[in-house]
């Protein structure tokens, strides 16, 4: 059985091997080329790296690229779409270099380009792009220097369209294009009054931030009528939000936006683009609803939809089809990564065994707990479990007041966990649910103790509470016997994944197996390419963990593409304006002292300075 539902979220990316581990292949449908997780991460061990490892798939990059063109391309083969469709990658997504140059690599087929959101993305995008019939869409607030950079792109040949997205910006950009001697290529970012639901839909709506309103729209077309320049206005855009869990939202935003679009193609502009920002969602639950973490709709289902809206409006204005641009990253990146992590340590609420008899002398709250207990069947489970809630805070109440030991308290826990844990046993017997069965469930869940940081890896866990399916990446084809939330291990209560995916929905609780004795347990969470790795923070100066890039070939072989080392120690504390130079030197006087105190040899001084060194230079995780 699917028990961790990757049928449901794999994108067709991911599959479990017979062998009990989970594997990755190229593309969807590519069995014969899958490659085993499990046998990928002791590649990584064995070439030195510890965990955590960020592990990306350079031929998922690949596939989403051809799988968004094509899908576009077929659709508008289907409906008969005179204009064409350009992908803008909005490099906010995963700024990481080697992703930028990847997306830039595979889409050059499809003239993939990309979308900057300020000036030192735009700096990235500048260096990493050589398609020329790609385009350059430069978003954000906009000074000078961003203003004369993409002018200069544009001298150089690129089609770099500057958005204007607040009204300020257009006087600048016609002053810098005279002085600058460059016909500038304009787009208008508009203000919708379509809104959409979820968490990252803020930037569409009347109130949001960027764009312009109708009569600021009306003001720029004058103001660019007035210079004789509104001919260099070619594009529409919008954003309507990241993740657009609901189709009919995304619908009827193209629908407004053909309107102005065509509005200022008769107002003499001469529009050709018509750029729909991204919100492309991905179906993270595999639930297929509009959920937060998912999407009601097929990458089909988008694309005939997008093109149809158009048509649709634009035919009716008798409005020659533009040329459809998507700033979709989400959608193109978020497969590519997997976060794989080692359990360190399990705790279990699980009571040692119980004595037959309780000790002399035991207080009356523990002698009735200790009675429910002997007396719980099927028929009482609710009925016991008050009483030994209720005794086991009267005892503790009396710890409080000194009139229990520490001894007796601790035997009171014992019995409690020994309580719950039988009426779960016994639970498992009933055709329905037992008493309080989820919120038992999840008291008695074991924790997982895993190196990593939510914070650091997983921001959007944390932050939006984004569900992201995480499962172990071996022992698939074994029964998990247990059920457990992860811990990461920054000392922050905030800093654990106690939601997970589950056929039916969401669960508390994740099926896991024992850990065995100097076994490696392995858990990898998925589809966490998109966005997680520069929003994520230093808190408990954990850093960026190791990233290894693999591309698969033929039948199942695969190559280490590259491997980029994480933070070290001494990274994250310059990061913090530490100096660890300093650091080292007096480090090195307070072993000194030491050593003149008598309380160290000279020889030991030179091992602890030496420890100090390699901390100083180790990966800020644990290390095997
Ligand atoms: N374009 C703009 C202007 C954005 O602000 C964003 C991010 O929210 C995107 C594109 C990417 O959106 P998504 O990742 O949902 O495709």
């Amino acid at each position: 059985a699917d028990l961790y539902g990757v049928n449901q979220w794999s994108g067709g990316y991911f599959q479990v091997a017979e062998n009990g581990d989970a594997t990755v292949l190229p593309r969807p449908g590519a069995t014969d080329r899958a490659v085993s997780i499990a046998e990928v991460a002791e590649g990584i061990r064995a070439r030195g790296f510890d965990m955590p490892v960020l592990l990306r798939i350079d031929n998922i990059l690949d596939a989403q690229i051809e799988s968004l063109n094509e899908t576009c391309r077929t659709a508008m083969e289907e409906l008969g779409y005179k204009g064409r469709f350009m992908g803008a990658y909005p490099i906010k997504v995963n700024q990481q270099q080697q992703v930028v140059e990847k997306i830039a690599e595979f889409g050059a087929r499809y003239h993939h380009g990309l979308e900057a959101g300020s000036k030192a993305e735009l700096i990235a995008a500048m260096g990493s792009m050589r398609d020329r019939n790609a385009v350059l869409i430069c978003n954000g607030y906009k000074d000078e220097e961003f203003i004369d950079l993409g002018l200069y792109a544009t001298k150089l040949g690129f089609t770099c369209i500057l958005v204007v997205e607040l009204p300020d910006e257009l006087p600048l950009i016609l002053e810098r294009s005279k002085q600058l001697d460059a016909k500038p290529v304009l787009g208008i970012r508009i203000k919708l009054s379509t809104q959409a639901g979820g968490h990252w839909a803020d930037s569409g709506g009347e109130r949001s931030f960027f764009g312009l309103n109708t009569t600021q729209i009306i003001d720029a077309v004058d103001l660019l009528k007035g210079a004789g320049m509104l001919d260099c206005l070619k594009m529409v855009h919008y954003h309507l939000g990241s993740q657009i869990s609901n189709i009919r939202e995304i619908r009827t935003a193209v629908n407004e936006a053909c309107r102005v679009y065509a509005g200022l193609a008769r107002e003499g502009a001469a529009v050709e683009y018509l750029d729909l920002g991204g919100g492309l969602a991905v179906d993270y639950d595999g639930t297929q609803s509009n959920f937060l973490s998912s999407r009601n709709y097929t990458l089909k289902e988008y694309c005939t939809d997008i093109f149809e809206a158009v048509m649709t409006s634009l035919d009716e204005e008798g409005i020659p089809h533009p040329t459809i641009i998507t700033e979709s990253g989400r959608a193109l990146v978020a497969y590519s990564s997997v976060l794989l992590f080692n359990v360190l340590d399990v705790t279990r609420f699980q009571a040692a065994t119980l004595p037959a008899t309780l000790p002399e002398g035991s207080p009356s709250s523990l002698e009735y707990m200790f009675q429910a207990l002997k007396g719980l069947n099927i028929r009482n489970m609710q009925e016991v479990l008050n009483d030994v809630i209720f005794y086991r805070d009267e005892t503790r109440r009396l710890f409080d007041n000194g009139k229990v030991t520490l001894r007796q308290r601790s035997l009171c826990e014992q019995i409690f966990w020994t309580t719950l844990n039988e009426i779960q046993n016994l639970s498992l017997e009933l055709k329905h649910p037992g008493p309080e069965s989820g919120e038992l469930e999840r008291v008695l869940a074991d924790i997982y103790y895993c190196n990593f940081s939510v914070f650091q890896s997983l921001p959007d866990a944390w932050a939006i509470d984004q569900l992201f399916p995480v499962m172990p990446i071996h022992r698939l084809n074994e029964e998990p016997k247990r059920r457990g939330i992860l811990a990461d291990i920054t000392c922050d209560c905030d800093g654990q994944i106690d939601q997970f995916i589950d056929k039916r929905g969401t669960r508390r609780v994740l099926p896991l197996h024992e850990v065995k004795p100097y076994e490696e347990y392995l858990i990898g969470v998925f589809l966490v390419g998109a966005y997680q790795e520069t929003l994520g923070d230093l808190h408990n100066l954990l850093g960026d963990t190791n990233v290894v890039s693999i591309r698969i070939l033929d039948k199942g072989a695969y190559e280490f593409v590259s491997e980029q080392e994480g933070d070290t120690v001494s990274d994250v504390l310059a990061y913090v304006q530490y100096d660890p130079k300093r650091l080292f030197n007096s480090f090195r006087q307070s072993a000194e002292r030491a050593v003149r105190e008598g309380r160290i040899a000279p020889q030991e001084r030179r091992k602890i300075v030496a420890a100090y060194e390699a901390g100083l230079r180790g990966y800020t995780y644990f290390e095997r």
